[in-house]
Formats: C-alpha cells, sequence, structure tokens
C-alpha cells in the first residue's frame, strides 16, 4: 500500500460512489464479465506460462473484447491483473488450487480506464457513477490507477495517488508502544494510556458463525439450505469479525501517531514478527487467529500513519523487555499478577509499564545524538485521560 519512489508515498482515496439507477444492473455486468474473464485469464496465463504482458496480450485480448465484452483498456487491465495474481500464486510455495476470484472489484488504469469530472466518475465504455464522498485532503494530487468494488450493495472506487513523502521531524522523546491481547499500552517515563482491544467483541461473531456451521451442518437441513443462505450467513460474521478488528487497528494506530506528532515524538514498537509466528504454531483457533491479525494490522497502520504523517518511527527488539530492568537491566522476579520487581536496585511496576520503559530505552538508544532536547519531554499538554479511546 504505501510503495512509490523515493520521496514519494502512494495513498489510497476511497470514494464512495453510485451509479444512476437505470444504469446500476450495466455496471454489475461488466463487472460480473470482468471477473469470469478475469478467473479465466488467469486460468489461461498460468496453462500456457504466458506472463509476459505480450504473451498475455496475444493469447488473451480478442476473447477477453469478443468472449466477455470487455472495452480495450479493461481488457487491457483484465490480462494484467490476470499476470499479477498467477505470479503470486506461483510464488506461493504452499499453493494449493488456482486461486479463484468470487468478488467483483475491476481494476481501471488511470487516464484510459476511468476519469473523474466534477461529481462523477465516468468509466470506458460510457459508464457513468455519482461520487457520493471521499477524503478531499489529495485532491491536489493526480490520480493514478484505481479499482471499483462491490461489496454489500455499495460500490466503492479506490484511487491510488502518488504524494510527497513528508520529511521526518527531529525527535524530542519517544512514545513506546507494547501490545498484549487484552490491550495496547501507550507511553514512556512520564505518561501512560491504555487502549482495549476488541478481540472479544469480534470473538463473538466468529463464535455466531461456528453456531451456525454447527447447526447446519447436520443432515437434518436439506443440502440447499446448507449451501446458500447459511454459507453466506457464516462469510458475512466472519467478514464483520474481520472488519472490527481492522477498524479497530487503524483508529488506534491513528491515535497513536496523531498523540506522537502533537509532542513531536518518535513512535516506538517491538518487532512483532516472532510473536505473530509464535502465534501460529499454538493450536488453531479464532482467539490465537484474532490476536495475530489485530497485531499485524496494528504494526502495518502504525507504520503506514507514521510514514504519511512524517513522524519518526523504531522498531525495536521485542527479547526480554517485559523481564528486564529498564534501570539496571537484571533479570526481574514477579512479586504478583503482572507485578514485576528488580531484585538489585528495587525498581517495582506493572508489566506492561516495565515493557514501556523498555521499549523506550531501546528506542532511546536507537536515535543515539538526534534528539533535540533529551531530558524535556514535551508531554505537558497531553494529559492522559484527554488522550480518548478508539471510538
Ligand atoms: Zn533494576
Amino acid at each position: 500500500m504505501f510503495a512509490g519512489g523515493e520521496g514519494e508515498l502512494t495513498v489510497t482515496v476511497r470514494m464512495k460512489v453510485s451509479p444512476e439507477p437505470e444504469g446500476e444492473q450495466a455496471v454489475l455486468d461488466l463487472m460480473r464479465r470482468y471477473r469470469d474473464a478475469l478467473n479465466y485469464s488467469v486460468r489461461a496465463v498460468l496453462a500456457n506460462k504466458a506472463l509476459s504482458l505480450g504473451k498475455a496480450y496475444r493469447l488473451l485480448y480478442k476473447d477477453l473484447r469478443k468472449r466477455y465484452g470487455l472495452p480495450s483498456i479493461i481488457a487491457a487491465g483484465c490480462y494484467k491483473e490476470a499476470i499479477a495474481i498467477a505470479k503470486s500464486w506461483l510464488r506461493n510455495p504452499k499453493r494449493g488450487e488456482a486461486p479463484t476470484i468470487k468478488g467483483l472489484s475491476m481494476r481501471l488504469e488511470h487516464e484510459l480506464g476511468y476519469r473523474v469530472k466534477g461529481d462523477y466518475v465516468e468509466l470506458i465504455g460510457g459508464y457513468r457513477l455519482r461520487v457520493i464522498g471521499w477524503d478531499r485532503r489529495y485532491d491536489d494530487f493526480p490520480n493514478r490507477d484505481a479499482r471499483l468494488v462491490f461489496r454489500d450493495g455499495e460500490f466503492t472506487l479506490y484511487v491510488a495517488k502518488r504524494v510527497p513523502r513528508p520529511a521526518k521531524y527531529a525527535p524530542k522523546g519517544v512514545l513506546a508502544v507494547d501490545v498484549n491481547e487484552r490491550q495496547i499500552v501507550v507511553g514512556n517515563s512520564s505518561v501512560e494510556q491504555r487502549i482495549e482491544t476488541p478481540v472479544e467483541r469480534a470473538l463473538h461473531y466468529m463464535r455466531l458463525a461456528e453456531g451456525l456451521q454447527e447447526k447446519y451442518s447436520s443432515s437434518r437441513y436439506n443440502a440447499w439450505l446448507r449451501r446458500s443462505g447459511i454459507r453466506r450467513r457464516v462469510r458475512y460474521f466472519h467478514r464483520k469479525a474481520r472488519n472490527i478488528i481492522e477498524d479497530w487497528a487503524r483508529k488506534t494506530a491513528h491515535i497513536i501517531v496523531s498523540l506522537a506528532k502533537q509532542s513531536q515524538l518518535a513512535v516506538a514498537r517491538e518487532d512483532l514478527t516472532g510473536l505473530i509466528e509464535s502465534l501460529r504454531k499454538l493450536p488453531k483457533g479464532h482467539r490465537t487467529a484474532l490476536i495475530a491479525l489485530g497485531y499485524r494490522r496494528l504494526a502495518f497502520w502504525i507504520d503506514w500513519q507514521a510514514e504519511k504523517n512524517g513522524v519518526p518511527l523504531f522498531v525495536v527488539d521485542p527479547a526480554g523487555t517485559s523481564s528486564t530492568c529498564p534501570r539496571c537491566g537484571a533479570e526481574l522476579v514477579e512479586v504478583g499478577y503482572r507485578r514485576l520487581r528488580c531484585p538489585n536496585c528495587g525498581l517495582e511496576a506493572d508489566r506492561d509499564t516495565i515493557a514501556i520503559l523498555n521499549i523506550e530505552g531501546r528506542a532511546l538508544s536507537k536515535m543515539g545524538g538526534t534528539l533535540t532536547s533529551p531530558t524535556a519531554l514535551q508531554m505537558t499538554d497531553v494529559t492522559p485521560n484527554r488522550w480518548g479511546k478508539p471510538p
């Protein structure tokens, strides 16, 4: 999502769009033809090893135009996307069956495939969709490729834009982020804030899905019922659970990065790769899967938000952050539920506070001399209770 040249970021602007009522069927037909053409193309590309644009063009272009009735630019986008899907499937060492695309999502090349004109998006081939709303912050930057998606009865156009990468400020201190399955702890030696994770709320929907699956897998229900409506409902609950985690990760990252920016601090988070890997080795359960997803998405959004806002970011080694003394480095001993004490210097604190202090310390030592005023943490304007919770 944030690829781009040296000094540039690619951001994606989401536009809610809607075809005129009389044009909706035509747009949906086009998107269905695109999906069918894409599935056909992926198979053809794989079967003929046509992984170059020239080969794929010769193999597919005519079919995509005639058999699937795609406008020429959309046909070109279709075999390009097929090549990308085929390549990523070939790269996956654990690949199973060749991928099948089920959702309605159509790639549109900039300039040629679509145009935004006033309050309308025009697709090649004379399709028009009204723009209902979008994030206008990036209006001044030219549109790049886009993707039209139809899901849950709504159309969304995702438009890529290149924007200059903001310069990073010289941090006055560190805002450390520590994660555990129940909460995210954000802070440093002066402040601390805790944000609950939505794992339990998301789990509720996973359990609903599971309940439905169990109930209708019984042979008392006929095959038709088992196949159609129930399966859709189960998918809906799974998606709902994932959306809860995703929304939370995005909003929490936004809170963390805004806070850091406000006080000109660097954000420091642990490298979560090892943690996510170890979760993967646990017996497969919904809870572990959701926790791992939450960690992955939070790290992703923190990195992205920091990049987009010019906030310096440090990813530190997580080894021992919640078991060694942040003051003297001695091994801590447990003195109560999640409470730790240093036998050497006497420091006693909550496990999460210890982690925050260690993460802060590791980031500070990585920063070395770059700190502008190492002793004066400018946190006076941010009291913990004004930090807010993710909505
Ligand atoms: Zn100590």
